[in-house]
């Protein structure tokens, strides 16, 4: 039943869960957003037009994807929860100013750590031109959501995503902070991270126990170069196995030599007691270059 009241008013999220019975699923992350603001700030931030092709990642009962097709978007949505596509169906305007809606909005049912980007979305979207991806994250998998995304073919322009807030600070936190660490890390080599908004938590309905951040990550024109990726996160996550320790006690399980630990230490500029967290992006890079030297 389409109605004036929008999906993400409150009033209107209660009246769709109480005619469906739908009892939201703490195990996929379920917390449907019921503050018109903070959807128009997710629109804002990931700076939506008429026209974008957007994927969103879990549409739920539709409170973000109503306005992403309000704002004239194209949206392809990936969903798990096979009650939700019924509702979205029936919730969803079905016009908007006269326009048949089925011509921008698809739904598939399907993991989206299992997308197959070209082969789910490439009748839908043309992928010569930019994609967007906007989505309030089902937050148990916040970050194996953003690397399966960061290391897909998608060629996208801005991931617009909110994620629990404590995430979102990691993610763009700078050296010398609490929050820098493997994740900051890991993102920073390869995307622009921008904190968009904070969303209280009693925004969602239910109401999640943490408060909530959006994102823009933007790939870098050119990726940090970090050599053999695999051998670098290992350095890295080893530098802060212990982050109230100096940098040299963690290097003791890659360098067992302590004149060469003191040396690269030196070489790096970095005193003789930094820690993990005092160490740049760059500094890291170099790091792992001469570990494998
Ligand atoms: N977009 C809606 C909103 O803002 O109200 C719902 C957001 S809710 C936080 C997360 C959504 O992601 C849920 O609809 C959930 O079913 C869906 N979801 C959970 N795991 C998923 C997965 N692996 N792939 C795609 N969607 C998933």
């Amino acid at each position: 039943m389409n109605s004036t009241i929008a999906i993400d008013n409150p009033v209107r999220t209660q009246a769709i869960v109480n005619r469906y019975f739908v009892k939201a699923k703490k195990n996929l992350g379920q917390n449907f957003l019921v503050d018109h603001q903070a959807v128009m700030g997710i629109i804002e931030a990931a700076e939506i037009e008429a026209g974008d092709q957007v994927i969103e990642i879990g549409p739920g009962i539709g409170s973000l994807t109503e306005q992403l097709l309000l704002a004239g978007a194209k949206v392809f949505a990936y969903e798990v929860d096979d009650s939700l596509p019924e509702i979205l169906d029936n919730e969803l305007p079905a016009k908007i100013a006269g326009e048949d809606l089925a011509s921008r909005f698809k739904l598939l049912l399907k993991d989206i750590l299992q997308a197959d980007f070209k082969a789910d979305i490439g009748d839908f979207f043309d992928f010569s031109q930019p994609i967007k991806v906007v989505a309030n994250l089902p937050y148990y998998i916040t970050t194996p959501i953003i690397f399966s995304l960061a290391n897909s073919d998608l060629n996208f322009v801005s991931l617009t995503l909110m994620m629990q807030k404590e995430v979102a600070e990691r993610l763009e936190a700078q050296p010398n902070s609490k929050d820098y660490g493997p994740l900051t890390i890991a993102v920073q080599t390869q995307m622009a991270v921008k904190l968009a908004l904070t969303v209280d938590h009693s925004s969602f309905m239910p109401a999640p126990k943490v408060d909530s951040s959006v994102v823009v990550l933007r790939p870098l024109a050119k990726k940090i170069a970090v050599g053999d990726v695999k051998h670098f996160n290992r350095v890295v996550k080893m530098c802060f196995a212990q982050r109230r320790k100096t940098l040299n006690n963690n290097l003791k399980n890659l360098i067992s030599d302590s004149d060469r630990r003191a040396k690269i230490i030196a070489e790096l500029g970095l005193k003789p007691q930094a820690r993990p967290e005092n160490v740049t992006i760059e500094q890291f890079v170099e790091l792992a270059k001469l570990i494998t030297a």
